[in-house]
């Protein structure tokens, strides 16, 4: 009650990992920490000119930040990952992989893969980074699942239960590391205008069709996440966990 609403939001002092910021929601997220004070690292899974140019934005804007490589679908890869990272105070679970096919067509190798990048991934860095936080009586700990989880997909069974699954560990953690300081808490976005779906954004037919499901009538841009991932990683949200914030426009309705 004490606090200026510039407190509330303040994350001076805490570092941030954004997996997957090279672009898109990631991205929106761990820039909006990094105005909020925070210092943050970027990351991508391979080395591009998107995660250049955000590490430069966010340079620019007087963000204390770093780039960090690390394709996530490799286990060996994550897991040398996540040995040699400094384990921020902020964790964002963002990047998937997100394959569309029906479910009969689906093969245990594609799975696999899926699975590997958007469960065991998050599964080797919360291993590695829970001790740490735990030590330190504080983590802010943000799983990106997505709309799916409400309203399953045609050909995406098996992403939306890849973000079934993250929502349910994030409870679990919530509750088990809930004295230690930390909270765990998903969003589930609707459809954001990003490079992944910038195909099928482009066909307005489609696009009509998305505003029609969607009660206020518009397809979210990356930044409309940002606000939410705020409040899950600031002071004001420090009672807060458990929880999923759907960020849909009410799709998931
Ligand atoms: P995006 O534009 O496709 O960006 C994906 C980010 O994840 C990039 O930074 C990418 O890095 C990284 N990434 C992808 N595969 C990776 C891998 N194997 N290892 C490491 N990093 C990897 O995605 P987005 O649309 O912003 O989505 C972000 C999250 O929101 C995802 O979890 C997605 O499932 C969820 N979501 C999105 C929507 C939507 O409509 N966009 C809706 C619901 C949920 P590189 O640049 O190096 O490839």
């Amino acid at each position: 009650v004490n606090m200026s609403v510039t407190e509330m939001f303040d994350l001076s002092g805490k570092t941030a990992l954004g997996r997957g910021s090279s672009r898109g929601i990631g991205k929106a997220i761990a820039l909006a920490y990094g105005r909020a004070g925070a210092k943050v690292v970027f990351h991508g899974s391979k080395p591009s000119d998107k995660l250049d140019a955000v590490v430069e934005e966010a340079e620019k804007a007087g963000i204390a930040c770093e780039k960090a490589i690390c394709d996530l679908s490799n286990e060996a890869e994550t897991k040398a990952f996540a040995a040699e990272m400094d384990v921020p105070d902020i964790l964002v679970l963002n990047a998937s992989m997100q394959t569309y096919m029906g479910f009969e067509d689906f093969t245990t190798e594609e799975f696999d893969k899926e699975y590997s990048a958007n469960v065991k991934a998050n599964f080797i860095l919360l291993q590695r980074a829970l001790p740490v936080m735990k030590e330190r009586k504080f983590g802010r700990i943000i799983g990106i699942s997505s709309v799916n989880h409400y309203r399953p997909g045609l050909n995406l069974a098996v992403y939306a239960s890849s973000k079934s699954s993250l929502m349910n560990m994030m409870k679990n953690i919530a509750r088990s590391y809930g004295s230690f300081g930390i909270t765990a808490n998903t969003i589930s976005p609707g459809i954001i205008a990003t490079d992944r779906n910038a195909k099928i954004l482009s066909d307005p037919k489609a696009v009509e069709n998305f505003i029609s499901w969607v009660p206020t009538h518009r397809i979210g841009a990356a930044d409309d996440i940002a606000g939410s991932a705020l409040l899950l990683a600031a002071p004001c949200g420090s009672f807060i966990t458990g929880i999923d914030i759907p960020v849909t426009g009410g799709l998931h309705l």
